[in-house]
This record gives structure tokens, sequence and C-alpha cells, in this order.
């Protein structure tokens, strides 16, 4: 029986929300249709943040109700705040990821508060939640940003990513995620913070979220797996990054994740033709996007079989 990866496509958000130029609804939804139909099971498909603040998710609303009429998809979006909360309520999002950073100095840059006053609003946001008719809840995910490395105070102890985590498992979150937010991670560090999180959370799933700007976010994957992490964040062709530092990449690149894993024997669910296929959509409707990604570049091995159909040697 082999061990069932979920890969979560975040690309749609994660990727696209620095990007100057905006994605066509239509080319979004063609995205989220092509890469659900390659087996990916969960996508981040927006973030219910206001459009003056983010112009790339004017169009959150027609993008969920669209990826929510594909069969079988897990559509979940990014919230920072009650106000998202309120909206992914409303539009019958499947899963709400609330995020805050486990860096106080990010959180305030980011969201003008202090990390302990975003656990308060995540707590708020699980009442809201809680009052709604049990079909109308949607699960809710904490998500813990910058809890391996921020850009302003550097590494981030592991005591305070377990203090954290613990907080929104105590608020009620049903999923965490862990987030490399800038890249910074190595995989022992990845084995530390992942060993001590999971020691505390009992039976919550956690997530790994990894940005490979540095190059090691397929290692970092590695040492989550090794610690018993079973969902992934990737974004297809590792769209992401930071405008203001060419060459900066964004997230773990989904087609090369999938190749790696399916290689080592774990079922990931996913057609990785399908997948690289996907690209081409892309990259018409935003020609001005960097694609990353080594497999889409190399192709696959010459007579390549996943794993499972490979014959024993
Ligand atoms: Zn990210």
């Amino acid at each position: 029986m082999r061990q069932k990866i979920t890969l979560r496509e975040v690309g749609l958000r994660d990727g696209l929300q620095i990007h100057p130029t905006f994605m066509p609804t239509a080319a979004k939804l063609a995205w989220i249709a092509a890469e659900a139909g390659s087996g990916i099971s969960e996508i981040e498909v927006t973030s219910y943040v206001p459009p003056k603040l983010i112009p790339q998710f004017a169009d959150a609303q027609p993008v969920t109700e669209g990826a929510l009429r594909i069969a079988g998809l897990m559509v979940t979006a990014l919230i920072p705040n009650l106000r998202g909360a309120q909206r992914g309520i409303e539009l019958g999002v499947h899963k709400l990821n609330y995020v805050m950073s486990v860096s106080d100095t990010h959180n305030m840059k980011n969201v003008r508060r202090s990390s302990a006053e975003s656990v308060t609003d995540f707590r708020d946001i699980v009442t809201l939640v809680r009052s709604q008719p049990g079909h109308a809840q949607p699960l809710v995910c904490g998500g813990l940003s910058t809890a391996l490395g921020c850009s302003y105070e550097g590494r981030i102890a592991v005591s305070q990513v377990v203090k954290y985590a613990v907080q929104l498992i105590e608020a009620g979150a049903q999923e965490l995620i862990v987030a490399d937010t800038v890249g910074y991670a190595d995989p022992a560090q990845v084995r530390a913070v992942f060993k001590a999180v999971l020691a505390e959370v009992g039976s919550v799933p956690v997530a790994a979220h990894f940005h490979d700007t540095r190059g090691l976010g397929l290692a970092n994957v590695c040492a989550a797996l090794d610690c018993g992490i079973t969902r992934f964040d990737a974004s297809l062709a590792g769209l992401g990054g930071c405008p203001f530092a060419p060459g900066a990449s964004g997230n773990v690149v989904m087609e090369d994740l999938c190749f790696m894993l399916d290689s080592m024997g774990y079922d990931t669910g996913v057609d990785i033709d399908q997948l690289v296929a996907v690209r081409a959509l892309v990259s018409a409707a935003l020609p001005d996007m960097s694609l990353q990604g080594a497999i889409a570049r190399a192709g696959l091995p010459q007579g390549y079989r996943v794993a499972a159909q490979r014959l024993p040697v």
C-alpha cells in the first residue's frame, strides 16, 4: 500500500499575488480545471482581500464560484481576517486558510497587529464559522507563515512556532500549515520544527509550504516526509517570487515535486504529463510570467514509469 500524498496548488494565490498583470478570470478557471483534471485534488484559488489592496484578486467571487463547480475538487482560499472569512462563508468555499506570521515584526508589517492579536482574530473567525448551520461551515485551517525564517527577524525559535501552533489548535484550527514564506529553511531545521510541532498537535493534520528561493525546496520536502508530513503546497511552474528581486523563485515547482514523489513510490494521484501540459495554458495567458521547472525543461527520463508501475529489479 503506497503512502498517499496530497499536493495542493497555491500558484493562483501565492504565485499571482505579486504579479503586476491581471490574469483574466477565464484563464484562471481554465488553469484550475486543467490542473484538477490532472489529478490535483486541492487548489487555493484566490485570496479574500480588498481588491484595492491586491487587484489580482478582484475576481475572487467568480473564481471561487467557477472552481466550486468542478466535481471532487477541494476549493480553498486564503483569508487575512474576519471579513475574509465572512466572504468565504457567503461564497461557500470548502476551506479557509487563515494566515498569521510567527515573526511579530513580519505580522506587524503585514497586518498591523502582533502575532498574539492575530490568534485572537482567529478565535473570532472560528466562532463565526461555528455559528453557521453545519452544511455552511467551511473547514478552518491555521497557517503559520515565516515559521522557518523571516526577512526581518532571521531565524525563528522552534519554541515560538510550537507556541502559535498550539494556540491555533486550541482556538479550533482543523489543520495547520507550517510555511517557509521567504525560503530560508534547510532540511535539518525542517526536521527540528516539524518534529516539535507534530509532537504537540495530536491528530490535527499538518501541511508544509516551502519556497524554493535558495534551491532547498525539494530537500526540505524530503525532510518533512521523513517526519510524516503528507500534505504539501506547491505552485505550477514555481510561480511566485518578488518583483524587486530578479531571479528569486516562488514556491516549490509542482511538476518537479510530483516527479520526485512518484519516483520515490508515493501515491500522488497526479498524471504528470497532463500536469506539465497546464503550463502552456498559463504562459499563453501571462506571457510576461517566468516559468520555472526542471522536468518541463529536461523532460521525463527515457522509459520513465512511476515507481508503482515499474517491474521489480
Ligand atoms: Zn508562500
